[in-house]
């Protein structure tokens, strides 16, 4: 299947909806394929990268069918698993790397695809994917998450020019992969319904036809959630091909808003804790799981208050900026300065801007409660679907500190200037109450 098929040329929305994703091969032995992609692709000599895990799950296939194929190859095999994406990782794959090769395999999922991305961009050549889990929604996106001077960030690289996923191969990922896949998968509930408030106050660019993609890959990802646990082909290839959509769907946007929203920023950021002071934290599909429970909770709360200008306007303007970033220094550690440093250009809290946004928040809060109402699901709801895979639905049974939550939210809206929940009850007045709310009804 090509990527851009999926989506119009000249859509109504007056975007030409681009993925650099040239085709994505699927589907039961869908690995055997790779000699006829690499030829596609006019790939003599390809330099395998996998690690001990995805070497063992599917490496040593991938070498197996190119020597049948008589195609010669370099590879390097990280000796461990479980690899941080940082500054060690990604130079020793630069330093293993093969010069005669002219395109990087890499067999893996997430940190796998992250370095292989970067190691494509650095060295220009193109770019394969063997995915080996369905885990998370980088596969057809051109950055790379990584831990850059001890600080997560999100690094331009190369997107796949072919993605491989062999339902043989993504059906036996561990569990909690297959977990993480669904995490991300329902996380959309949450960034298509923030898009949508977004566009309805600030006048975000939004394209429907793009969230109604989203929005049917969500769907068959749910409907088939009972199937993921017995590791059914079609189960599996659903998250598969959610996943690689959710990716593709952000370069058709060119921005992140139709895959994440408020709960990958709690994601992100117990992420940043865990790298400055060694806290507990699990996959970024399962952190995205309880990011988007949370949110779902707090939207119910969302619905059911009724805004008060005055209150509003008199809380932000007797906000102190000084001493909010000095929590955030004290919570994040060195993430906050990123944090701080972003401010000064977006300046998200101009008092100016702020007075324009109050009147179209109040104007439209009926409209605001209906988009939430139609995109997303009861916590309820969502509570049983994640019990039905088994997964951890707080932050607590992830080791992370209850305690902890009502901060992580408030920290969220200063991640970077996207107009998510937390940034619309800041502008409601209502930070300190919904962080109460979280203290005494989510935190467990
Ligand atoms: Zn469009
Ligand atoms: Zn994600």
């Amino acid at each position: 299947m090509t990527v851009e098929g999926i989506m119009p040329h000249g859509c109504k929305c007056g975007k030409d909806h681009l993925c650099a994703v040239l085709e994505v091969v699927t589907g039961i032995g869908a690995i055997n394929l790779l000699p006829e992609k690499l030829l596609l692709l006019g790939a003599k000599k390809p330099f395998v990268l996998a690690d001990k895990n995805t070497y063992a799950a599917c490496g040593e296939k991938v070498e197996k069918i190119l020597k049948k194929e008589k195609i010669a190859f370099s590879s390097y095999v990280f000796p461990y698993g479980d690899i941080k994406p940082d500054e060690k990782a990604v130079g020793s794959a630069i330093m293993h790397f093969d010069s005669s090769c002219d395109v990087v395999v890499g067999v893996g999922s997430g940190v796998i695809n992250d370095i292989g991305k970067i190691l494509a961009n650095v060295s220009q050549r193109k770019y394969v994917i063997v995915a080996t889990a369905p885990s998370m929604d980088g596969y057809a996106s051109a950055t790379s998450s990584v831990d850059r001077d001890g600080l997560k960030l999100s690094l331009q690289s190369r997107c796949a020019d072919i993605i491989i996923g062999d339902t043989d191969i993504l059906k036996n990922a561990p569990e909690k992969s297959l977990v993480s896949g669904l995490g991300d998968i329902i996380a959309k509930y949450i960034s298509i319904a923030e898009w949508r408030i977004s566009n309805l106050i600030n006048g975000e660019y939004y394209c429907e036809d793009i969230a109604a993609l989203i929005r049917r890959s969500v769907k068959l990802c749910v409907e088939n959630a009972e199937g993921l646990k017995r590791r059914e082909d079609a189960a599996v290839e659903a998250v598969f091909n959610g996943l690689v959509y959710a990716g593709a769907a952000m370069s058709f946007a060119n921005a992140s808003r139709p895959a994440s929203g408020n709960e990958h920023y709690f994601s992100h950021i117990w992420d940043m804790r865990a790298l400055e002071f060694g806290t507990n934290s699990s996959t970024h599909g399962i952190q995205c799981a309880i990011g988007t429970l949370i949110c779902a909770k707090l939207y119910e709360k969302l619905r059911s208050i009724t805004p008060d200008k005055e209150k509003a306007v008199y809380a932000v303007k007797n906000f102190s900026l000084s001493s909010h970033q000095q929590d955030l220094r004290r919570f994040l550690g060195k993430g906050a300065e990123t944090m701080i440093g972003l401010e000064k250009k977006e300046n998200k809290y101009s008092l100016e801007k702020y007075e324009k946004r109050i009147d179209s928040i109040i104007d439209n809060f009926d409209g605001i409660k209906k988009i939430v109402s139609e995109e997303i699901p009861s916590a309820e709801t969502l509570e049983k679907l994640l019990d039905s895979v088994s997964c951890p639905k707080t932050p607590k049974e992830i080791g992370i500190d209850p305690s902890v939550i009502p901060e992580t939210f408030a920290a969220t809206k200063d991640i970077r200037d996207k107009y998510i929940l937390s940034r619309l009850v800041f502008d409601l007045g209502l930070t300190d109450e919904f962080c109460e709310y979280i203290r005494y009804n989510i935190g467990g």
